[in-house]
């Protein structure tokens, strides 16, 4: 027999090699990968995973942060897919902070900390939510354009007018709560307001925008899409000039920027100088707005 087709004899089919044996080989060798592949990520998940849970007893005291005078406990949660660090607070007051497959334990409590303002913010955010609107009646105060306007009620015709500031609408009576007209009246004006403002403020910026939406947003002064509408809430009406127009501004931006780079905040620093206290403004101050 020729030595040439003993070799032949000898492969792992016991046969001549044909292409389809070659096939199977490959086949078999990638699925060796995918599997030795699959288990080198359990493991490295695994250890990930206990890395975390069996620190030492130190790391595993219950870990909490002050907000408000609350001490409020913080969770940390590992995630092989997250990216960076997350910081949530959820509606039980609870402190959760996703921590990226490579990142540590430490590093996310220093997030946590140097966080503290938003979560103070979110905190007032969620304490709002809880209250329900409180009543309006004629001689309290609410915050109009940046002024504090006194509400007052005076006859008219059959009727009666609601006055705050310059603005004036209709009441069917008196008595009772002053809210639900003031709200309706003043969501109307602001429409006309803001859109104006908004498409004054894209010329001036070189931005174009599609639609401007007017909403009644609890937590949010404004938002952009991508498809170039901007959303804004109608108390806005209520800010300072230069906060208002700086919000609005910042929505512009984000036609540009659709993200919070330090490219989109020079954006924003070029267009509104003064950005910088006005945000320092809605910090101290939005508590007074929504009345
Ligand atoms: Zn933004």
């Amino acid at each position: 027999m020729p030595p040439r087709k003993q070799v032949r004899k000898n492969n792992v089919f016991g046969r001549a090699p044909r292409r389809e044996d070659a096939k199977i080989a490959i086949l078999f060798l990638l699925f060796h990968k995918t599997i030795a592949k699959l288990a080198d990520s359990f493991v490295r998940l695994a250890t990930e995973f206990f890395r975390l849970d069996s620190a030492d007893e130190a790391e595993r005291q219950p870990d909490f942060i002050e907000i408000h005078s609350h001490a409020m406990p913080i969770h940390y949660r590992r995630h092989g897919r997250a990216r960076n660090y997350v910081l949530r607070l959820h509606a039980n007051k609870t402190v959760v902070v996703t921590v990226p497959r490579q990142g540590t334990k430490k590093f996310a409590r220093q997030f946590v900390t140097s966080r503290k303002s938003w979560l103070e913010k979110q905190w007032r955010i969620l304490e709002a939510r809880k209250l329900p609107p409180q009543d309006l009646r004629p001689g309290m105060e609410i915050l109009l354009h940046g002024r504090a306007v006194v509400l007052e009620v005076h006859p008219r015709g059959a009727a009666w007018e609601l006055r705050a500031g310059p603005e004036r609408t209709l009441l069917p009576n008196p008595d009772g709560n002053l809210r639900p007209a003031l709200e309706r009246h003043l969501r109307a004006a602001a429409k006309a307001f803001l859109v104006q403002r908004a498409q004054e403020l894209a010329g001036r910026h070189r931005s174009v925008i599609r639609r401007v939406v007017i909403r009644n947003q609890k937590s949010r002064w404004g938002s952009c899409s991508c498809q170039g509408t901007i959303s804004l809430n109608w108390r806005l009406i209520q800010l300072p000039e230069q906060v208002r127009d700086y919000i609005i501004i910042h929505e512009l931006m984000h036609l540009r920027q659709l993200n919070h780079s330090p490219q989109f905040w020079a954006e924003v620093a070029e267009a509104c100088p003064g950005y910088r206290a006005a945000e320092e403004w809605l910090k101290l101050n939005s508590g007074q707005v929504g009345f």
